[in-house]
């Protein structure tokens, strides 16, 4: 059974048949949502059902886009291990501190989960040749997922991208253009591709599926906490895919049944490098001016302009959540403080969540007693040239 009904713009509200494969919306451009029959599924589905299945984000499937289980890539994306993370906590003087630790995901990062959603979705509509401008972890996420599909993916990055994400696409036979320039760049010259020779663009919330996999850590979240959410969510955001995602997961769930109207302040985290979520969410905008020259070590934070962003902003305001920008430098040491307290070797991005914690604290944001989750992003492999090689380094 699969409740999945048509696909609605998030900005305008259009309504679209989902048997097509689509984009963005024809009217505004802005990213079409799935959507389903939550009332159907109330009466028909229960969360009990879910005892016993796959340790995998397909335990969700009945609110998951794809129908025939024929196409569901599956390489073990999902079901992540929620940490409460007593060392750290210690550390930084708190109590109730968890990771969720998404770097231990197939290809490293949480973009597998998205990925394998978008992918097997475009394989079921009859796509057979994906596109991507990618900052790293997106463009190894759809490289692996095509191989496993016997999919074309033609990969576009900047050209200062660490080596190990450019060999993973290079290694699942992906084709990849290295780009002068940002992700946007990336983007300008993935759409020329996409326009002369017919390729499907996978490019964050450019189609709808993606977010319908990251929404799945959502789903996670709460039952790994018994069906309860926590006070507060920090997240790492580039094009916002997974805050926007737990977002619609939250309500989704709300509206079967399975949780109550509680929700957690989200946070967005960036790089002060490259922070135009933070700077729009300050300034009280609907939409985020693109960011000029965006620098970090973070990969997956040097996106200078979201599609998504008017979705990513309404999501920390109707959760009455916030937005920190934090330097590089605070980043790393609070991804080696992660290494040293609790074993989680993180990508710089989930160190930022470390520092965004710290500032909130010192701040009063986050209370006493309050539930805090953490999302790390991704593993440190990738990005292993950041780290320290002699001992004397780390403090
Ligand atoms: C892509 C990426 C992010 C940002 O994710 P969004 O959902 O697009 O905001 C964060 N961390 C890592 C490791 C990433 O690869």
């Amino acid at each position: 059974m699969n409740y999945l009904t048509h696909l609605e713009c998030g900005y305008c509200h259009k309504t679209l048949p989902f048997e097509k494969a689509w984009n963005l919306c024809p009217d505004c451009a802005k990213p079409l949502l799935a959507r389903y029959d939550l009332d159907r599924a109330r009466r028909e589905w229960s969360r009990e059902s879910l005892a016993g299945r796959e340790a995998t984000m397909w335990r969700y499937r009945e609110l998951l886009p794809v129908w025939d289980r024929r196409y569901r890539l599956c390489l073990g994306e999902g079901w992540t291990p929620l940490h409460r993370a007593e060392r750290l906590a210690v550390d930084l003087e708190f109590d109730n501190l968890y990771i969720k630790d998404e770097g231990v995901n197939p290809t490293g990062s949480f973009k597998a989960r998205g990925l394998a959603m978008a992918v097997s979705r475009a394989w079921e509509l009859g796509t057979t040749v994906l596109s991507i401008p990618s900052a790293g972890n997106a463009g190894g996420a759809l490289s692996a997922y095509a191989a496993l599909a016997g999919l074309e993916a033609h990969i576009f990055m900047p050209r200062d991208v660490p080596a190990p994400f450019i060999a993973e696409c290079v290694s699942h036979g992906a084709a990849v253009t290295l780009v002068d320039g940002l992700i946007t760049d990336c983007g300008r010259l993935a759409a020329t591709g996409v326009k002369e020779h017919g390729r499907f663009d996978v490019s964050t919330l450019k189609e709808p599926y993606r977010l319908e996999g990251k929404k799945t850590m959502g789903y996670e979240l709460a039952e790994q906490l018994g069906w309860t959410l926590p006070d507060v969510i920090i997240y790492p955001t580039g094009g916002g895919t997974g805050l926007v995602g737990m977002w619609k997961a939250f309500a989704e769930m709300e509206a079967l049944g399975w949780i109550d109207r509680r929700r957690p302040r989200m946070v967005s985290v960036q790089s002060d490098g490259c922070a135009p979520m933070v700077r729009a969410f300050h300034a009280g905008a609907e939409f985020a001016e693109p960011w000029a020259g965006a620098r970090t070590i973070a990969d997956g934070l040097r996106v200078p302009a979201a599609v998504g962003d008017f979705l990513i902003l309404r999501a920390l305001r109707e959760s009455h959540g916030t937005a920190v920008a934090v330097r590089d430098e605070e980043i790393m040491a609070d991804t080696l403080r992660l290494a040293r307290t609790q074993g989680i070797f993180a990508a710089p991005e989930g160190g930022a969540t470390v520092t965004a914690f710290r500032k909130l604290r010192e701040a009063g944001w986050i209370r006493d007693g309050e539930k805090v989750v953490l999302f790390n992003t991704g593993n440190a492999y990738k990005y292993i040239h950041l780290y320290p090689t002699d001992s004397e380094q780390t403090g």
